[in-house]
């Protein structure tokens, strides 16, 4: 398979441009959203350059459940474990994704509506 096309979210792993990181493991990196949608917005990244959850292959079965588990790690840093949270994968073009490079969205700080826009 190509190597996916470099993102700005690779090009955050790499430090070609800064980003408020709030975690950081061999595996994964976590930094705040530029553009937050709720008091808390704080995404999860695999160093992996996976496009999106699509793309995610039977070898990364170790590296999603370690980004469910970082995001749950950072979601309690935030201080989201008392009244809960949102993660989010938006996934392809319907799925409203525009970075393609694979991240989960942690969004907290306020009540989330049902059903999501
Ligand atoms: P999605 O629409 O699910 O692909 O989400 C992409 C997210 O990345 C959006 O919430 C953007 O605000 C966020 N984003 C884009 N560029 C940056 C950046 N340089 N630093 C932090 N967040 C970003």
């Amino acid at each position: 398979m190509s190597k996916p096309a470099e993102t700005i979210f690779g090009k955050i792993i790499s430090r070609e441009i800064p980003a408020d990181i709030v975690y950081e493991d061999d595996l994964a990196l976590a930094f705040k959203d530029v553009k937050p949608q709720a008091p808390v917005h704080i995404l999860v990244i695999p160093k992996k350059p996976i496009a999106s959850l699509a793309e995610a292959e039977s070898e990364d079965c170790d590296l999603l459940g370690h980004l469910l588990l970082t995001a749950q790690h950072v979601a309690e840093k935030a201080g989201l474990q008392a009244n809960g949270y949102r993660i989010v994968i938006n996934t392809g073009s319907d799925g409203g994704q525009t970075v393609f490079h694979l991240h989960l969205h942690i969004l907290g700080g306020r009540q989330m509506a049902w059903p999501p826009g």
